[in-house]
């Protein structure tokens, strides 16, 4: 479907904007100027029309110099969109970031609304009439916390949004796929997010007046592009104070609910602490896709390396799926390797086996291991399905309980024969009588 975006800057009535199009409440409206949302993309439809509408989210171009990569964000949102509602604050007026806006919206030449928010009443829309000098044709007023006026609005969103989508909706994928960075303290978090940012690459959705939320940052990596979650948290370092422990562990649980895919980083330099196997367990526990990184490689001398080794083996016995990759944040080395292995995680994570070939598998599987027999019975498999995926979970029908191991022996093979790499998998089994 077509792609519509919805521009503004914070605090203007977007959120409102958007559930008053959804028809129902999911955008967070937050008082706060800027707060980020979570999703960024919408499915909605107006008088039998299927639209997309991306919230690109608030944001304040800088006026003294003037943030780009901020201003990037922007473009990247506007080049991706067919149509683009601007939504201004008539109680306020144009503001110097609205007028940086608008270049930007005059130079893609994509059709524009010009939307005039909080118009609450007939009186006030006198008032809105000045924002023709805007240059984007008519300002169409609203009040989008009352509805005023937003089937009208709809109307003029038809009219200007193509039937199909002319921008192959490629672009919004942009950040599509969340990974969370996470990792104890020290471990260089924020020294491989730099790294993996470069300098321009980056586009930081940093936005006044809200130092205390988690901000998102996207970086394409290989030409994927991926939304790292929470990576305010990283980059300003928090003080320690008491408690400081359990805060932590608060943010990583949230940053990892956010994100598809959990990257643990570890600094290989040091033993292996139970603070590093717990963030681990917190990801696969939240059954999100994982990739360990082993980070500091440049201070890992041979019998490191080793001891290394034991330590995860040790440690992460039911982890031999999880990728690991070797590097250094401090001196890029192997800092490239890291897109392949994120990728292969995020698809993997997603893989659906069709029902035909997992019982076909699970057929030939039963009959040349049958379960043993455990107090003169067998069990027997009866039928099996993927009710899901991300993580994939598998549901096994039986005539009888099935032990642990003969499980782990299920999961071993399922791994073997399809590519579960770098996602965990769940399988429950449903005995019938
Ligand atoms: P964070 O708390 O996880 O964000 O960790 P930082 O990125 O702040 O890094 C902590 C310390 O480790 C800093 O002094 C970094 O310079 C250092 N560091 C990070 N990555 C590497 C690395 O790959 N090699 C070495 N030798 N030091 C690193």
């Amino acid at each position: 479907p077509p792609v519509l975006a919805i521009v503004g800057r914070p605090n203007v009535g977007k959120s409102t904007l958007i559930n008053r199009i959804l028809g129902k409440r999911v955008a967070v409206v937050q008082d706060t100027p800027g707060v980020t949302r979570d999703r960024v993309r919408y499915e909605a439809s107006w008088n039998g029309r299927d639209f997309t509408v991306v919230d690109t989210g608030g944001w304040e171009v800088k006026v003294e110099g003037l943030d780009l990569s901020v201003a990037r964000q922007a473009e990247v949102a506007i080049n991706e969109a067919d149509a683009v509602l601007f939504v201004v604050d008539a109680t306020v007026g144009v503001t110097s970031t609205d007028e940086e806006v608008v270049k930007l919206l005059r130079s893609s030449g994509k059709p524009v609304i010009l939307v005039a928010n909080k118009v609450d009443s007939q009186i006030q829309e006198a008032d809105a009439a000045y924002l023709w000098a805007l240059g984007l044709g008519e300002p169409v007023a609203v009040s989008a916390l009352h509805g005023r006026a937003s089937g009208d609005l709809l109307d003029r969103v038809m009219a200007i949004l193509p039937e199909h989508s002319q921008t192959g909706g490629r672009g919004f994928d942009l950040g599509n796929r969340r990974v969370a960075l996470v990792g104890r303290p020290n471990v260089g978090k924020s020294s491989l997010l730099n790294r993996l940012a470069g300098e321009d690459r980056v586009v930081v959705n940093e936005v006044a007046g809200t130092t205390r939320d988690p901000v998102d940052e996207f970086i394409e990596l290989d030409g994927e592009a991926w939304t790292f979650v929470d990576t305010a948290g990283i980059r300003r370092r928090v003080h320690q104070t008491s408690g400081a422990d359990f805060y932590a562990s608060l943010r990583t649980q949230n940053a990892i609910e956010k994100a598809d895919l959990g990257l643990v980083l570890l600094d290989a330099s040091e033993p292996l602490t139970e603070q590093d196997v717990r963030v681990i367990q917190q990801v696969v526990d939240a059954g999100r896709s994982l990739v360990i990184i082993a980070n500091k490689w440049d201070l890992v001398d041979v019998d490191r390396q080793k001891e290394f080794n034991r330590e995860l083996e040790r440690e992460l016995v039911q982890l031999s799926w999880a990728q690991r990759v070797n590097l250094s944040a401090l001196t890029g080395w192997h800092t490239n390797r890291l897109s392949s292995a994120m990728n292969v995680a995020y698809e993997n994570w997603h893989r659906r086996i069709t029902t035909a070939k997992l019982n076909n598998f699970l057929g030939e599987l039963a009959s040349a291991h049958p379960h043993p027999v455990r107090g003169g019975k067998q069990p027997r498999i009866l039928f099996a399905t993927q009710p899901s995926a991300c993580p994939p979970r598998f549901v096994i029908f039986t005539t009888g309980f099935i032990d642990h191991g003969y499980r782990r022996f299920i999961e071993n093979r399922l791994r073997e024969a399809f590519d579960f790499t770098g996602t965990p998998i769940e399988i429950s089994v449903r005995v019938r009588e």
